[in-house]
């Protein structure tokens, strides 16, 4: 499904990402993690056409994305929630879920709004707030239902859970567990790795800017070794 082949990018003249390799396939769920500054956010963002490459392609579906826009990568099937959640401040919950409505590609039944508000109760009770009201918590909700409601073939994630409440954590956590086999593809960054671990079937590992080991979930998260050298955990 997605691609990265040996990227490579700098911001400016400062090289970030030395050629990162990454797959996931139709319906994995990935986990990204690595310490700060690994390069996580950065290889997310040059999987949207957010980060200009130096080396190396991104292919979704064999095709390289290269030379096109973020807007025309979301109308291929790529959704995007960055680590600020980019949430419309001035916009009511419902005009932000209603606004960012897309049907599935092939005519089948996908997402709609109120199978997102079924999952997220909350955003039906917040349904008439301004998104700038909402609780960090909240506008994380609003952001994973907007870009559910494009009704992606992948989502991705930065830092779903960055600074919530444990509750809050544990319901996104459970809300994207139950998105596993549902056809669609996930790729999660998250400095907590209780999140990662609980989400992904898959992970990979970064370190100073490229991918050091990937593998089934289960096998990383028991090699204390590996995560204590990359992770210092
Ligand atoms: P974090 O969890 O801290 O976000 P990360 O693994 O996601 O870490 P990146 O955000 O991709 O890492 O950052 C990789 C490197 O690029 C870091 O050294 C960071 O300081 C640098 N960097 C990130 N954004 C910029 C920017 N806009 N301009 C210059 N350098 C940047």
């Amino acid at each position: 499904m997605i691609e990265l082949q040996n990227i490579s990018a700098a911001y400016g003249v400062t090289p970030v990402l030395h050629g990162v390799s990454l797959r996931a396939d139709a319906s994995t769920f990935l986990g990204l993690i690595g310490r700060n500054g690994a390069g996580k956010t950065t290889t997310l963002r040059s999987m949207v056409g957010l980060m200009p490459l130096a080396a190396g392609r991104v292919l979704f579906d064999g095709q390289p994305l290269a030379g096109r826009a973020t807007h025309e990568i979301a109308r291929l099937g790529i959704a995007y929630v960055p680590e600020n959640r980019g949430v419309f401040p001035s916009l009511t919950v419902m005009e932000s879920l209603t606004l960012a409505a897309r049907p599935p590609a092939n005519g089948a039944t996908g997402w709609t709004l109120e199978r997102v508000l079924d999952v997220f109760p909350r955003l039906g009770e917040r349904r008439r707030n301004r998104s700038d009201a909402l609780s960090g918590g909240e506008q994380q909700m609003l952001a994973i239902g907007r870009a559910l409601l494009t009704n992606p073939r992948l989502l991705i994630l930065d830092e779903p859970t960055e600074g919530l409440a444990p509750l809050i954590v544990r319901e996104i956590q459970s809300v994207l567990r139950s998105l596993r086999g549902s056809g669609m593809a996930l790729i999660v960054v998250d400095q907590n790795l209780d999140t990662v671990f609980n989400v992904a079937d898959e992970i990979a590992v970064m370190s100073r800017g490229t991918v050091v080991a990937q593998g089934p979930s289960a096998t990383l998260r028991a090699d204390q070794a590996l995560l204590n050298h990359y992770l210092g955990v």
